[in-house]
C-alpha cells in the first residue's frame, strides 16, 4: 500500500469540509489560528514517516497533553492512580462540572478535564515540575529539543479558566487534590499550551503502538499491560462524548484537544496525527475526523 499517495489523496477529499466546524474562541489566544489548515502524519514501527499538507506547522495540543501524561503518571504511580481517577467514558463535555458531585470528586476519566487536573496534581506529586517533566519528555520523544509551551496561550487559559478554577476547587472541597489550586491550574494550563506539529506529535506517540516501548528512545515507558489501558481510555474516553462516533467511524484510540488535533494509535502498526483547528459542536476537528474515518476505511486497519 502507498501510504503517502494515499494521505495525499485523503487530504484532497477532505478539504471540501472546511467551514463545517469553528476554530475553538472560548480560549481567546486559540481564536486568531488560520482556519484553513490541514495536516496528516504517520510514523510507522517500520521507521517509516509520511506527512502532508500542514503537517509541519506547530499548533496547540491542548487535550492531546492529557494522554502524555497519564502515561507519565501511570508509570511513576502505577495502579493507585486509579483510586483518584475513573476509567468510565463521561458521556458529558470535556469541561463538564454535573457528575463531580454525584461522584463524590472522583472524575469520570483522565481525559476530561476533572480528571486530568487530578492526574497533574499527582504528577506534580511524582515530578515536582509536572509540566517541566512533560516537556522534556516530549523533547527527547518527538526530537524536537525546542519545543515548549505557548506563555500567550497559557496566560489566556488561566485568564478564561474560571471553569476549571471552579472544577479543581470542588474536587479540593473532597480531598482529590493534594496540591494548592493554582499551582495545579499553572501546570495544566502549561501543559496544554504546549505546541506540537502532526509530524512531532505522531512520532512522540509510537511508544503507544509499540506496547510501550519507544522505538526513538529505546525506553520502556509502560508496561504491556499499561499501554493497553492508556489506548483503552483513548478508545472509550478521549473524544469525550463522541467517543461512540469515534469508535465506530475510525476504530482507534484517539485523543483529541481543542486546538483541532487528533491524535490515533494502531496497536503493532503506527501513529496517526491529523490537525486542522476547526471543530465539530462537541471539540473535535471537523477535517481530521473526516481523515480518520477514511484512512481507517481505505486500510482496513483498525483494531474492531
Ligand atoms: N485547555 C483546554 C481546557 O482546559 C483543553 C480542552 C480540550 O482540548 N478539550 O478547556
Amino acid at each position: 500500500m502507498n501510504l503517502q499517495a494515499l494521505i495525499e489523496d485523503i487530504r484532497q477529499q477532505v478539504l471540501p469540509f472546511y467551514d463545517q466546524g469553528r476554530v475553538a474562541d472560548y480560549i481567546p489566544a486559540l481564536a486568531s489560528v488560520a482556519p484553513h489548515q490541514f495536516g496528516l502524519a504517520i510514523c510507522t514501527l517500520d521507521g517509516e514517516h509520511y506527512a502532508c499538507g500542514d503537517a509541519a506547522t506547530p499548533f496547540s495540543i491542548q487535550s492531546i497533553s492529557k494522554a502524555f501524561m497519564l502515561a507519565l503518571t501511570l508509570q511513576a504511580e502505577g495502579e493507585t492512580l486509579w483510586r483518584h481517577v475513573g476509567k468510565e467514558p463521561s458521556g458529558n463535555p470535556f469541561n463538564s462540572l454535573v457528575q463531580l458531585e454525584y461522584e463524590h470528586g472522583i472524575p469520570r476519566n483522565p481525559f476530561i478535564n476533572a480528571g486530568a487536573l487530578v492526574v497533574t496534581d499527582r504528577a506534580i506529586r511524582h515530578f515536582g515540575a509536572a509540566h517541566g517533566r512533560l516537556l522534556d519528555w516530549l523533547r527527547a520523544e518527538s526530537g524536537a529539543p525546542r519545543l515548549s509551551a505557548n506563555e500567550q496561550i497559557a496566560a489566556s487559559e488561566r485568564e478564561h479558566g474560571d471553569r476549571n478554577a471552579a472544577l479543581a476547587h470542588f474536587m479540593k472541597s473532597y480531598g482529590n487534590l493534594d496540591h494548592p489550586v493554582e499551582q495545579v491550574l499553572d501546570q495544566y494550563f502549561h501543559n496544554c499550551s504546549i505546541e506540537m506539529s502532526c509530524s512531532q506529535l505522531a512520532r512522540a506517540a509510537l511508544f503507544l503502538a509499540n506496547h510501550g516501548l519507544s522505538p526513538n528512545t529505546a525506553q520502556q515507558y509502560l508496561s504491556r499491560s499499561q499501554a493497553k489501558q492508556v489506548n483503552a481510555v483513548m478508545l472509550t474516553c478521549g473524544t469525550y462524548d463522541a467517543a461512540g462516533e469515534f469508535a465506530y467511524r475510525v476504530g482507534l484510540p484517539v485523543k483529541s484537544g481543542v486546538g483541532g488535533g487528533l491524535l490515533a494509535v494502531i496497536p503493532g502498526k503506527m501513529s496517526i496525527a491529523a490537525w486542522s483547528p476547526q471543530l465539530d459542536r462537541r471539540g473535535n476537528s471537523v477535517l481530521g475526523l473526516e481523515a480518520l474515518d477514511r484512512f481507517t476505511t481505505r486500510t482496513g486497519l483498525s483494531i474492531f
